[in-house]
């Protein structure tokens, strides 16, 4: 049983139906998508996902995913109008070289979250052994027999309705604001060891359209750094996409970017961004939303499961900074790793089954958070050292690395490929940097990446701009 029909709980779902198990997914929210992309948009209630109609992009990573394990989810993409980008082969030939056998794997497939997920959605529901119960909000777990002295085993759900619903495993997918705690703590089970970082990202996005399904053209990545803000562009599904300003939720004095004159103002003044205003905006006003830290899970505290017969998967389990968009992804690589883990170990005995899903999800995915966790504690820890009119300069070469092959991918063809690897999650940079002599390119070529010019104005001329004491040029 799965508990939240999000992208990665139905993406989940999927997987388990596919290696022959019964799934019965709850889903809190009682509105089925729509048909059409334009009426999903308009028309989808989503409350149970408060980033529904914030800008999304669906990494490679989750593209190769999709071709191994769920290629029908991936051609009712393509249907639905999901964009096809290849971060390298569209870069220009000048700077990525001769097109290689491996750039393939490159090949993202886009479009905006609620698109996205009416596709997954569309799938599952047609999907034989798969129940998908609307309007079905769990409000706490069913207990049965211990399998470990004093460790409660979850034998099911219990709905706000009062109904219960017993599963074989119960699998928590209800995103960021998972009441897995709560309810652990109402079985008489030890509380979970949860990390939650004290302070995260404000986002202010906006999508449009264009009149003739064209995408504006990239210059430069899809996510740039400008000193105290950072720019996403990031294209989507029929000739959409998505504009959005990021910085720390603890800058104050960027918190008018919410006004849509202002952000317009902010985002002209960008050089490598400004063109992406050139559509119709299709919402109503700039998408804020801020309390977006960095959160994981462990039901494993001190070597004892808190419980058996639950699992955590998804945002459930750990969320980080959704700049670098890398939530479904691994989310859908932990999906994996949970179906992989049950046809290995069974669920017969749960806390055998508890315990090889903690490590299995400990040594695959856990190590990516770890990255991007100490990516967004850096860069938060930047943005205030800029503020404060100084310099960041950490003692960590993992930070000076990231940025160093940021720079060298606009210089290099094995640099580029090696940084897009990375930012599409199919490569962590520390392997990128064992590569054989790429470390030592890295290094030559974008060793001196704090002397580029950032193309961007500088922090008191946001503010200006901002403040509308000065129009941007
Ligand atoms: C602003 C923002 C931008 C992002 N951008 C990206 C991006 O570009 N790329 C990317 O890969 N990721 C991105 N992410 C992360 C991505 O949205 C999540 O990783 C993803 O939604 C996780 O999917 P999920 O299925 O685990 O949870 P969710 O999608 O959050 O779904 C949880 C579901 O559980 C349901 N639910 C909640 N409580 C209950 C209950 N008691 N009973 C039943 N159902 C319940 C909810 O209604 C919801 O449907 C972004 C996140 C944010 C905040």
């Amino acid at each position: 049983m799965i508990a939240g029909a999000g992208v990665v709980g139905l993406g989940t779902a999927l997987l388990l139906c596919g290696d022959g198990h019964e799934v019965t997914v709850l889903e809190r929210d009682a509105g089925a998508p729509p048909a059409g992309a334009a009426e999903i948009w308009a028309a989808w209630p989503r409350k149970g996902v408060s980033q529904f109609r914030l800008p999304h992009f669906f990494l490679a990573r989750y593209g190769r995913l999709l071709d191994s394990e769920l290629p029908e989810v991936k051609k009712a993409l393509a249907a639905a109008g999901a964009v096809r980008i290849n971060p390298v082969l569209n870069a220009p030939e000048a700077l990525r070289g001769p097109a290689r056998d491996e750039d393939d794997r490159f090949e993202c497939i886009s479009g905006r979250r609620c698109v996205v997920e009416a596709a997954v959605a569309s799938v599952a529901g047609r999907v034989p052994r798969l129940e998908i119960r609307r309007g079905a909000a769990v409000a706490g777990l069913v207990t049965g027999p211990s399998a470990r002295g004093g460790v409660p085993h979850v034998a099911g759900v219990r709905l706000d309705t009062g109904e219960e619903i017993t599963a074989d495993l119960v699998v928590d997918m209800t995103g960021r604001r998972s009441s897995l705690p709560r309810w652990l703590e109402a079985i008489g089970a030890r509380a979970p060891r949860d990390e939650l970082d004290d302070c995260g990202f404000i986002y202010y996005g906006r999508h449009f359209r264009s009149a003739d399904g064209r995408i504006p053209a990239a210059q430069g990545g899809f996510l740039t750094h400008l000193g105290t803000i950072s720019a996403l562009t990031l294209p989507a599904d029929n000739g959409t996409w998505s504009v959005t300003l990021v910085t720390s939720a603890r800058d104050k004095a960027l918190r008018p970017l919410r006004d849509p004159a202002i952000w317009a103002r902010a985002v002209r003044s960008l050089p490598l961004v400004a063109h992406w205003l050139d559509g119709q905006p299709i919402d109503d006003r700039v998408m804020v939303m801020a309390g977006i830290e960095d959160r994981h899970r462990n039901l494993m505290v001190d070597g004892t499961a808190v419980a058996t017969g639950v699992v955590a998967v998804g945002d459930a389990w750990a969320c980080t900074n959704p700049t670098v968009g890398r939530g479904v992804s691994l989310g859908m690589l932990q999906a994996v790793l949970l179906r992989d883990t049950i046809a290995g170990t069974g669920l017969d005995d749960p806390w055998e089954f508890a315990c090889s899903f903690h490590h299995a999800t400990a040594e695959t995915v856990e190590p990516w958070y770890r990255d991007t966790r100490a990516g967004d504690r850096h860069r938060l820890a930047e943005i205030d050292a800029l503020i404060g009119g100084g310099e960041y300069r950490p003692a960590d070469p993992g930070w000076e690395l990231g940025h160093a092959l940021a720079n060298a991918a606009v210089k290099d063809p094995d640099c580029l490929r090696a940084f897009v690897s990375v930012v599409m999650l199919l490569s962590r940079a520390t392997d990128v940097a064992a590569r054989p002599g790429l470390l030592g390119k890295i290094t030559a070529l974008g060793g001196e990446w704090r002397d580029e010019p950032i193309p961007a104005p500088g922090r008191a001329r946001l503010l200006s701009i901002v403040n509308g004491a000065e129009e941007e040029s």
